[in-house]
């Protein structure tokens, strides 16, 4: 998990990034303008950044040197206009990481960050290999899971289904979702098995976390 500013003030873009990295178990910032945006980028407090570069008050280029100038090596992926190449190379002479064109799928945003994280070094607290949300905790590579602190132990399957609610957390997740990415092809789709683990879980994590949506599934709040 990583702490992850974004900078934009286009609030359907900065809200369609927020709700696909915080799936992933990132926290999130939106900064909506460029003055707002340095100072948190400033502040030490973040991973990594995604800038806008039209934007009020100081805009993505201004917002860069800036940064830099003050000695910040933050990881900086830039939104950029399709059509605007030299906005771009502008960017990357200007200290930006990398860049992504609008419009983008969420999908080859979330690829770029991955690789950027992983070349800031995992520094301790921005880790890929944890998911942590509303106070769960799960280690990916030790399979170890902790509920506020608390260490629970979890079978092989309850990881892989509770690992699935986290990163999905607030989304509602259908049987046959969970069947299909948690059980494979083994299960019919009859079975009440998601519903059985679902009962191991919410005895291990509080039986609010996890909730019941009538006629569509469960849902993890966090
Ligand atoms: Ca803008």
């Amino acid at each position: 998990m990583a702490s992850i500013l974004i900078i934009e003030d286009e609030a359907r873009i900065a809200s369609f990034v927020a709700k696909g990295l915080k799936a992933e178990g990132h926290r999130t910032t939106v900064a909506a303008d460029g003055a707002e945006g340095l100072d948190h980028a400033l502040s030490g407090a973040f991973d990594l950044v995604v800038l806008d570069i039209g934007l009020p008050r100081l805009d993505g280029f201004e917002l860069l040197d800036a940064l830099r100038a003050q000695g910040s090596r933050i990881p900086v992926i830039v939104l950029t206009a399709r059509d605007s190449v030299s906005d771009t190379v502008s960017a990357l002479e200007g200290g930006a990481d990398d860049y992504m064109p609008k419009p983008f799928r969420f999908a080859e945003l979330l690829a770029r960050v991955r690789l950027r994280l992983r070349q800031a070094g995992e520094q301790p607290g921005s880790r890929e290999d944890v998911v942590e949300t509303g106070g769960v905790r799960l280690d990916l590579r030790t399979h170890r899971a902790t509920v506020e602190g608390r260490e629970v132990e979890l079978s092989a399957r309850e990881f892989a289904l509770a690992e699935m609610f986290l990163r999905n957390a607030g989304q509602v997740l259908s049987r046959e979702q969970l069947l299909d990415q948690v059980w494979g092809f083994d299960f019919d789709p009859g079975s009440n098995v998601v519903d059985v683990y679902v009962g191991y879980l919410r005895r291990k994590f509080g039986a609010g976390r996890i909730e019941t949506v009538r006629g569509m599934g469960y849902r993890f709040t966090s």
